[in-house]
């Protein structure tokens, strides 16, 4: 089937404005560790993709879930080992106190399950987001969809605050100064959920801020935050769909910052494509609400899914891919650093492990978003044959985020051709 062909189908049946990456759209037919290639088959390397974590098509997750199959696939209202083994083994790589576990097919639920977990416990409605986010599509979770909404909350019961950036600082501050001006925000933010009546019940971000741009967090934003939140009787929700399972060179974003959240909701690479996302949280929150709530996930949890997912923490660990993430993702930062030295265009250079947000400026001083050269570099990436994207409120940052096997040579791979690209701009 030729591409004008299938387009044209697409749009009838799926809408014109259904999002689609590039220019001129890949048709992508097969995919294999770090490779992807399209329907003429031409090789892509995949520097863009957090879904297939432990590569395209692993062979072990892929034994795991025809195996499981064959054999029995099911709602989740009957005994099964998976979801205990799987349910085990996950909440084992996580701190004690995330014990117990809700399993979705999609991060937006499992972050929709958080919030009404949350306003359960607290018995209030309010919610604190960034001003530059996005957790999903379900109507409570699209009311914090702030990054499509000009930094505006897209429903009630949500508030939203400045998101910590360091690049972009508030105020033109720096340090400390600059984390007490952020978290000033969230205090005001409780303070006028509370004389509105409508109370506070907790703050949901992404504790690296990915779809906002990877910022470098001002000392201590994370601790101060969360303990501003605990202290006001809120519960502190991290969006780990993008950070979680080794991406950022620790098995969960959070490590970095060492804030153990109240409830913790995972996706994307949980199944390594398989729909397979879920939220962990504390026992007595989780026991309290199952015991008010019914709350049931036809195919949350599913044999299948608990065999893939289970499948993808063993590859994980038997390839030793958070290490892999961590080595290789420093040999990519310090190419990102050498390119930003030869390229005035690149303003800043972020991220940790696999996971990189490169800011295009138009001018290093007056940092104004250089948003049409980065599409242009995304597509030229493409034409040359690497897939990354971007990212940020201006849509001005260049996004990478390959699978975590990526290895040295493609680290080389990436460079040269970030390089080859940005020398065409
Ligand atoms: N949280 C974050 C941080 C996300 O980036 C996304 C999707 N981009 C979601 C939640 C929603 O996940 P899903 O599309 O699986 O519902």
């Amino acid at each position: 089937m030729n591409t004008a062909e299938l387009l044209a189908r697409r749009y009838r049946l799926i809408g014109k404005k259904a999002p689609l990456f590039y220019d001129q759209p890949l048709h992508i037919v097969k995919g294999e560790g770090v490779w992807l290639y399209d329907a003429d088959g031409k090789r892509y390397l995949d520097v863009y993709n957090n879904v297939p974590n432990v590569g395209h098509c692993h062979p072990h997750v892929v034994e795991a879930i025809s195996k499981q199959a064959a054999q029995l696939n099911v709602h989740t209202r009957y005994l099964h080992e998976n979801i205990v083994n799987y349910g085990e083994k996950l909440t084992g790589l996580l701190d004690d106190s995330l014990s117990m576990l809700f399993l979705t097919c999609t991060g937006s639920e499992a972050n929709e399950v958080a919030l009404r977990m949350a306003r359960h416990h607290t018995g209030k409605q309010g919610i604190i987001c960034s001003n530059a986010t996005y957790h999903g599509n379900t109507t409570a979770v699209d009311a914090l969809a702030t990054l499509f909404n000009d930094g505006k909350p897209n429903g009630p019961y949500v508030k939203a605050v400045d998101f910590p950036d360091s690049y972009r600082p508030l105020n033109g501050l720096s340090g400390e100064a600059l984390t007490d001006a952020y978290l000033q925000q969230i205090e005001t933010a409780i303070a006028d959920f509370n004389t509105e009546g409508t109370g506070f019940a907790g703050m949901l971000i992404c504790p690296i801020f990915a779809n906002e741009g990877l910022p470098d967090l001002p000392p201590n934003y994370l601790q101060k935050a969360a303990a501003l939140v605990r202290a006001a009787g809120g519960v502190v929700i991290f969006d780990e769909v993008q950070s979680s399972f080794g991406r950022t060179g620790k098995m969960w974003g959070h490590e970095h910052s060492g804030v153990t959240p109240d409830i913790l909701t995972l996706g994307k690479p949980m199944g390594n494509g398989h729909p397979l996302a879920g939220a962990v949280c504390k026992a007595d929150m989780g026991n309290a609400y199952r015991d008010d709530v019914m709350y049931f996930n036809t195919f949350g949890g599913n044999p299948v899914s608990c065999a893939a997912g289970l499948a993808v923490l063993e590859v994980i660990e038997q390839e030793g891919l958070v290490e892999n993430a961590q080595q290789v993702g420093s040999i990519v930062k310090a190419g990102l650093h050498k390119l930003a030295e030869k390229y005035q265009i690149i303003g800043d250079v972020r991220g940790s492990g696999l996971f990189f947000g490169v800011e295009l400026v138009e001018d290093r001083l007056s940092k104004t978003p250089a948003t049409a050269a980065a599409a242009r570099l995304s597509n030229l990436m493409k034409e040359q044959g690497v897939l990354i994207s971007k990212i940020g409120r201006y849509d001005n940052i260049l996004k990478m985020r390959p699978p975590i096997c990526f290895a040295q040579e493609h680290a080389d791979l990436l460079l040269s051709n970030l390089d080859l690209a940005f020398s065409k701009l």
